[in-house]
């Protein structure tokens, strides 16, 4: 069997094209989306996180307003800096990077971004309203998971759905979004803990891999014509590549020959983050228009 690439990059430019089209139709009623984007301290990766994330959103036609804090900022600052924006009207999301310094709670800080300009869904409150089955902002991850399952038809409903993975940023978030009715799946959610994984894996009609190591599943863990997401972004050492590393997901490529369907990394659910976080400032500003 040979399994069809998901082209993440592909339905991720399709996305933002939309949002584009939809951001330009909020400026003729005199919004311009804006997302604020804060950068506390100055580590290189998160650096290079927030710069694409702020190009994406110019490339859309919306306005980002970026935030660059020393490391040495305090967490009342930071705090303070997010109450104001939480009172800007001309903001509509607010993004704080991860990880924030050691010194600063990051539990603190996604309470103190108001739920309605939580684009991210990390406010306890959008993460009850996603689990509850609620209107509401879903995660960026997730929802470009889903959004790929969805553009190559590939049913969620009934089917028996493995998740690799319980951080609150992807696993729990992708099962709990996998669970509500309007996806219908049976989820089993796999972790650390979990005695024989590859006794769950093979059972499973989809495996959404967000383990963050490298190539850990292998051929022998997947049922045949399978489908399998891979979520993982790992840097690996390429003495070859011009970094010095190379990018790879928790999937071994070598899955392809087992599996239906298989998402590439890079170029799988990487760029539909990006995509997802657009959407979801579009969210925001249309509630914003519409003052819910
Ligand atoms: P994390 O380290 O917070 O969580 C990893 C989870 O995987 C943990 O809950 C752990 O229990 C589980 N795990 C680790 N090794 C395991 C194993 N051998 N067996 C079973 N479970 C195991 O990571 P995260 O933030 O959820 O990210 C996971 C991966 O996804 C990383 O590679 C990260 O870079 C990537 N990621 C990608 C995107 C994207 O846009 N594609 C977004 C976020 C994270």
């Amino acid at each position: 069997m040979s399994a069809v690439i998901m082209d993440g990059k592909a339905l991720g430019l399709k996305i933002r094209e939309g949002v584009k089209e939809k951001a330009s139709a909020l400026k003729e009623k005199g919004i311009t989306p804006c997302l604020a984007v804060i950068l506390v301290g100055e580590d290189p990766a998160s650096l290079s996180y927030v710069k694409s994330k702020e190009k994406a959103l110019h490339e859309a036609g919306m306005e980002s307003r970026d935030i660059r804090l020393p490391e040495k900022t305090s967490e009342d600052q930071l705090l303070s800096i997010i109450a104001d924006l939480n009172n800007d009207e001309k903001v509509h999301g607010i993004l704080v990077q991860s990880p924030v310094p050691k010194h600063i709670s990051e539990e603190k800080v996604n309470q103190a971004v108001s739920p309605k300009k939580d684009v991210d869904c990390f406010h306890p409150e959008s993460v009850g309203n996603m689990v509850l089955g609620r209107q509401g902002f879903f995660p960026c991850t997730p929802h470009g998971v889903l959004m790929l399952l969805r553009e190559y038809d590939i049913p969620v409903a009934g089917a028996h759905v493995v998740v690799i993975g319980r951080s609150n940023i992807v696993g729990k978030p992708m099962a709990n979004l996998l669970i509500r009715r309007e996806y219908n799946a049976t989820v089993t959610l796999c972790h650390t803990g979990t005695k024989d994984l590859k006794a769950f894996t093979l059972q499973a009609d989809i495996v959404i891999a967000a383990a963050g190591s490298p190539g850990m599943i292998k051929p022998d863990m997947i049922k045949d014509g399978a489908v399998v997401i891979d979520v993982g972004i790992n840097r690996v050492s390429d003495t070859s590549a011009p970094k010095g590393y190379r990018l790879c997901g928790d999937a071994d490529p070598a899955v392809m020959r087992k599996c239906s369907f298989f998402t590439p990394v890079p170029g799988g659910v990487g760029p539909m983050t990006i995509a997802m976080l657009l959407n979801n400032v579009i969210e925001a500003s249309n509630k914003f228009e519409k003052k819910i």
